[in-house]
């Protein structure tokens, strides 16, 4: 399938996966801080006026670009063209120079009185004439210094104006000119001169001599100005060795220009170079075709492109200004946004930390964000509301609850209480007869395991009726109360001490031997017959005296032969005259109690 693909396709799903994976290089070194800091408002409002600040100066460099273009055209053709027309102006004035010249040397003037200069008489006429004539020429026309007459061996005959020292050899050269010339240029004192010279002939062409009219070269500085070269801009002509002939600026006449000029014919192009005094420049040159000098034009850059700089000022401060506004604008509607926003978040955190009665007070313009404002406060004001009811609530079933607990406590007590006197003798507060059936029970099931001894002790008043009657049924229960107490102080924690009947009570001795047994019974019986027990007879406290008899037996396996061998002892004790303990055992013979009351 892939071989099949179109080359284009596989190079831009080439060009998919590189960008993905130059995205997930970015996202990995700075991506998460700048996605960050692009997530918020600000970040993002600081983004765009970036890209308005970058848009903006796109556009500076694209206007000074254009501009610059623009400016760079207008001097590619205004240099040539300036040189151009002061080339053809210097040709010009040069043919023009040149016509003057033959005319004035073919005057009548000239011819008839230059003939008469050496024919006797005449001659100081035709100095005079000739003089009259040359005089009026030169004031003519000023650009020429003087006019002089040379003969054909090149010795100067006659002169008007200054008397420039020229030398044999160029009088010698002009001299010989054959219609007419322009010579070379000559650094005659510290200016530089031409002459213009034309042959003198007579009406048969015979020679008469040559006129010659000098001058200085600077006067073609009047033909360089031009309307279009501006304030900063320069026109100036260059002798082929590099010296100054004349420059619209003041500049020394013979001063070498130093540089190497732009070449001039080769190319009407325009430069850009630094010139002889160090300025940067764009300048264009050509060359005079009468002779072998270079016309230059130049123009100090900055000048040139003066209005590009300005250009650039003036859109920069343009951009700057708005983007300045814009991004006051943007960071004021952001504060506006965020402030609240943050407001908010502050009144969540708050909420979020515990606080309910919470109220976010905020003046905004933004009517989405009041909205916000209105809900969340509705929001929290419901919030405190239920929590205050929540409140509430647990507090009645935190009462509730401590009624509950209360009423369970007296509940549990009254339970208690119950099960007490459930188990219970009221009289006398010993166990009654039905727990001591059930721990009878218990204990029987736990020496049947552990095959532990368990013995048995049943008390009986003895002639309890007869007391009864004497001190009466309440005396009685007195006794009955007192005995209890009694016996009750014999016995340890474990062991169960019951009322078993009306003046009858039963023991069992938590794990004791058939002796202890008997010999815990035979405590007691001392007990109670050494106790005194006082009862009231008649509204007089009396002593009542009161004995036991005491029947002890042990467990053999068989629970009703264990309670009436008990009950044998007992009857047995009653037998041998009450007051004594008995143990029903196979070897055991009654014991007899000592007296020692009545
Ligand atoms: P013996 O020495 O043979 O035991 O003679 P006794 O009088 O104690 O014998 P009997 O069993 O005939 O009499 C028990 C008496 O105990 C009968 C009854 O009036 C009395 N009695 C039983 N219960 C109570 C009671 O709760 N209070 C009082 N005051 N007397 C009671
Ligand atoms: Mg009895
Ligand atoms: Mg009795």
């Amino acid at each position: 399938m892939n071989d099949e693909q179109p080359k284009g396709s596989e190079g831009r799903s080439n060009a998919v996966s590189a960008w993905h994976g130059w995205t997930a290089v970015l996202r990995a070194h700075v991506g998460g801080r700048w996605s960050q800091a692009f997530n918020t408002l600000a970040g993002r409002i600081t983004a765009f006026i970036l890209a308005a600040v970058m848009t903006s100066l796109v556009t500076t460099w694209a206007s000074v670009q254009s501009i610059q273009m623009y400016l760079q055209d207008k001097i590619n053709t205004k240099f040539p063209a300036i040189l151009e027309i002061t080339a053809t102006r210097i040709d010009d004035w040069y043919d023009q120079r040149r016509s003057d010249v033959v005319t004035f040397a073919q005057s009548r003037s000239v011819v008839t009185n230059v003939r008469q200069l050496h024919t006797g008489p005449s001659s100081k006429r035709a100095k005079e004439e000739l003089t009259t004539y040359l005089t009026y020429v030169l004031d003519s026309f000023p650009q020429y210094r003087s006019l002089f007459i040379l003969n054909d061996r090149g010795k100067a005959e006659f002169w008007v104006g200054d008397q420039v020292p020229i030398s044999d050899a160029v009088r010698q050269g002009i001299s010989t000119v054959q219609s007419e010339a322009v010579s070379d240029i000559h650094f005659i004192g510290d200016r530089y001169v031409q002459v213009i010279s034309s042959r003198i002939t007579d009406s048969k062409g015979k020679s008469l001599g040559s006129l010659h009219a000098l001058f200085n070269v600077s006067v073609l500085g009047s033909l360089l100005n031009s309307e279009r070269l501006g304030v900063s801009g320069e026109l100036f002509i260059v002798a082929a060795e590099g010296a100054y002939l004349t420059a619209t600026k003041s500049r020394v006449e013979g001063e070498k220009y130093g540089l190497e000029l732009p070449s001039p014919g080769s190319s009407p192009g325009v430069h850009e170079y630094t010139n002889y005094i160090g300025e940067h420049v764009v300048g264009s040159a050509r060359g005079v075709d009468r002779f072998d000098w270079t016309l230059v034009v130049e123009e100090s850059y900055e000048e040139a492109f003066r209005p590009v700089v300005s250009l650039i000022w003036k859109v920069l401060a343009i951009n700057v200004t708005i983007v300045l506004l814009f991004s006051i604008v943007a960071f004021r509607m952001s504060q506006s946004i965020t402030r609240p926003i943050k407001e908010l978040v502050g009144g969540a955190l708050r909420i979020s930390e515990g606080e309910t009665e919470v109220m976010v007070v905020q003046k905004t313009s933004h009517e989405e964000i009041a909205l916000l404002t209105r809900t969340f406060n509705r929001m929290a004001a419901r919030l405190h509301r239920n929590t205050q009811q929540l409140s509430d609530s647990r507090k009645t079933v935190e009462q509730a609850n401590t009624r509950l607990r209360s009423q369970n406590e007296e509940l549990q007590r009254a339970n208690e209480m119950l099960e007490q006197l459930s188990v219970t003798d009221g009289l006398t507060q010993l166990y009654n007869h039905r727990f001591f059936q059930e721990h009878l029970t218990r204990e029987i099931g736990r020496v049947e395991r552990t095959k532990d001894p368990l013995c048995l002790i049943l008390i009986d008043i003895d002639n309890f009726k007869h007391l009864n009657d004497r001190f009466g049924h309440s005396a009685g229960d007195s006794v009955l109360r007192g005995v209890a107490e009694v016996l009750g102080r014999l016995v340890r924690e474990n062991d169960v001490l019951a009322r078993y009947g009306g003046e009858e009570f039963a023991l069992v001795p938590s794990g004791a031997t058939i002796e202890d047994t008997s010999m815990l019974a035979e405590k007691m019986r001392m007990s109670i017959s050494s106790t005194e027990f006082s009862v009231d007879s008649d509204g007089d406290l009396v002593t009542a005296e009161v004995t036991v008899s005491v029947g002890v037996a042990q467990y053999q396996g068989d629970r009703p032969e264990f309670f009436n061998s008990a009950d044998r002892a007992l009857y047995r004790a009653k037998e041998n005259g009450k007051d004594c303990v008995c143990v029903e055992e196979p070897k055991a013979a009654p014991v007899k109690p000592k007296r020692r009351k009545g």
